[in-house]
């Protein structure tokens, strides 16, 4: 684990190194001063020197100075260094998320992914840059002001030691309290945030059924939960830290006591106690540090560990080692024996097959639930089949790269996804570096061209968050002229109307008519009268695919698509 840590160093070498050169600059010099004023008091003090005092002073003067901006240079750098490995590590955790398939993000809370690229992060760069500096630091500044005063009076540096042990007991039991602790506190503020989360982006149902009260106590329990974990943290924290100063003030007693005695019988001089007082500061100065430490590290390794296990999550669907580019799709779509599970448990699809030639208009009806986003979701590799295969153009999509099928793909569905930004660059997101005429095109395809032209700022207009200033028929427009613009091969529209008034949905139904022209078009429909034109009907139920054909051929059948039209004709009626 320290080893990977250790890892994240190497591109910042030089900024570590010199940051930690100066921090051994400004200790070396802390452990310098006492003998100065030793020296001072035993030596000039005595003799009058006044003159050399003048000049030691000037000299401390002009060390402290330089201390000081060497302080400086610490402080900055080190969270320079903190920041830098924090944003490696935050771009890292990004491009894995982005990396994963869907099926981790059906199993991971939003909230969890923020808290990880936010608090976790701030903790981790918090310990990189305290973590190796203040170790050493401290160890060296023990070891240091231990030395030099036992070369002073091996006796009292000997008594000056009880304070190890203590400490060494201390320092575990603290460790392992606050570790327990953090991780506890973590894991709660995670659901803290994934409640947010809920409740923000599912505001308009919680108000609809005036529902805040209920939200209102379920965050309370786990705001609540994640109170007691802090609070229980920083008990154990302030516990240690009452601690460790009581040890140092009953360390510098007995110093002092110990070393007015000695004094006393003449074997230490006035200069030497107060540099063994002074000295037993310094001594616990890296007490201080290493209790920090204690805070941060178990704080900072949790997120670290937790930043670790989404690394290592390998995502689920990747890139056969052999697979190939493929730039021209027709369409060839072929289901041969598939089966699918989301879960490994439950069996969604069984045995589908299905071939669909290219140009071809296939529409998917059936009950809610009978797994016709399922296929279709199969297509571009969202999940991948359990049993038998899909193939393109007699390719196994497993063979071709994710990118180059993926761009052959377009969907369409019932819920839009618009970015916070332009109408353009809205827009352009069906295609990278669109030219302003290619943009403008797709959106007269769309029949967006009117409403853009009427918007304040034209295609420049900016969309609020998740574009709620457009109707639910003109984000369906935008989502149509995105799709043209990327004018793929393979189109799937997954309901895509659905959501829509009649009327609009007719409207709309021109612009998705003209879109599936030229390509293998799969669409899903509720409502069948948009599928009148269909080249073929597929009726999916639980049980997989009950029958197919054309329109008119299924109604005459009169089975399951016969059902189903009557019900909806029914419906239809009132
Ligand atoms: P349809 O589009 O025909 O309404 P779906 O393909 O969406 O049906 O769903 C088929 C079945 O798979 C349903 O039982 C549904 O609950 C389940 N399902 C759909 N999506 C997921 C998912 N992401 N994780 C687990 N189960 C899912
Ligand atoms: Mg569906």
């Amino acid at each position: 684990m320290l080893k990977q840590f250790f890892s994240y160093y190497k591109p910042h070498k030089r900024l570590f190194i010199i940051d930690f050169s100066c921090a051994v600059f400004v200790a070396i010099l802390e452990l310098a001063f006492p003998v100065a004023v030793q020296w001072l008091i035993d030596e000039l003090l005595p003799n009058g020197e006044w003159d050399k005092i003048v000049t030691v002073s000037i000299l401390l003067l002009a060390v402290y100075v330089l201390s000081t901006f060497m302080q400086f240079i610490v402080s900055y750098l080190g969270h320079k260094l903190g920041i830098n490995i924090e944003t490696d590590m935050r771009e890292e955790l990004f491009t894995h998320v982005q990396r994963q398939s869907f099926r981790f993000f059906d199993n991971t809370k939003t909230g969890h992914i923020m808290s990880r690229i936010t608090n976790d992060l701030f903790d981790i760069g918090e310990l990189a840059h305290h973590g190796p500096e203040d170790f050493f630091i401290a160890i060296m500044t023990f070891t240091g002001a231990f030395w030099i005063m036992f070369t002073i009076n091996p006796t009292l540096a000997i008594i000056a030691l009880v304070i190890v042990p203590l400490l060494t007991v201390l320092v575990t039991y603290c460790n392992i309290a606050m570790n327990k602790a953090w991780h506890r506190m973590y894991h709660n503020i995670a659901d803290v945030n994934a409640r947010v989360e809920d409740a923000v982006s599912g505001v308009r149902v919680v108000q609809s059924f005036t529902n805040e009260d209920f939200e209102l106590n379920r965050f309370n329990q786990d705001n609540g939960r994640f109170r007691k974990a802090k609070i229980k943290a920083y008990k154990v924290m302030a516990g240690t830290h009452s601690s460790i100063y009581m040890m140092t003030r009953f360390l510098t007693l007995i110093v002092l006591v110990v070393g007015a005695w000695l004094s006393f019988n003449g074997s230490l001089s006035y200069g030497e106690l107060v540099s063994f007082v002074l000295y037993t500061n310094v001594l616990i100065k890296p007490v201080d540090k290493i209790s920090a430490l204690l805070e941060l590290y178990p704080k900072g390794m949790a997120g670290f560990r937790r930043f670790q296990e989404i690394l290592a999550k390998e995502p689920e669907i990747k890139n056969d080692p052999n697979a190939m580019e493929v730039d021209k799709l027709t369409g060839n779509i072929r289901f041969d024996h598939v089966d699918f599970s989301y879960d490994g448990h439950q069996q969604v699809l069984e045995n589908i097959n299905l071939q669909i030639t290219p140009g071809e208009t296939v529409a998917f009806v059936g009950p809610s639930g009978a797994g016709k986003t399922t296929i279709c979701s199969l297509i571009p590799r969202f999940y991948d089949v359990n049993n038998g295969s899909i193939s393109i153009d007699d390719h196994d999509i497993r063979n071709i790269t994710k990118k180059s099928l993926r761009s052959q793909i377009g969907i369409v569905q019932q819920d839009v996804f618009l970015f916070t930004g332009t109408v353009r660059e809205n827009i352009a997101y069906g295609k990278q570096n669109a030219t302003d005429e290619e943009i403008m095109l797709a959106a007269k395809k769309a029949h967006l061209d009117q409403v853009i032209a009427d918007l304040p700022d034209g295609y420049d207009t900016q969309i609020g968050e998740r574009g709620l200033k457009l109707s639910g028929g003109q984000k369906q427009r935008m989502a149509i002229a995105r799709t043209f613009l990327k004018n793929p091969p393979i189109l799937i529209l997954d309901e895509a109307t659905s959501a829509l008034d009649t009327e609009t949905e007719r409207m709309i139904q021109q612009s998705l008519d003209q879109l599936a022209e030229n390509r293998t078009t799969l669409v899903i429909a509720h409502r069948l009268a948009t599928i009148k034109d269909a080249d073929r009907v597929v009726v999916v139920t639980n049980e997989g695919i009950a029958e197919q054909g054309s329109y008119q051929k299924l109604l005459a059948m009169d089975a399951v698509f016969a059902r189903l039209h009557k019900i909806q004709y029914e419906k239809n009626e009132d």
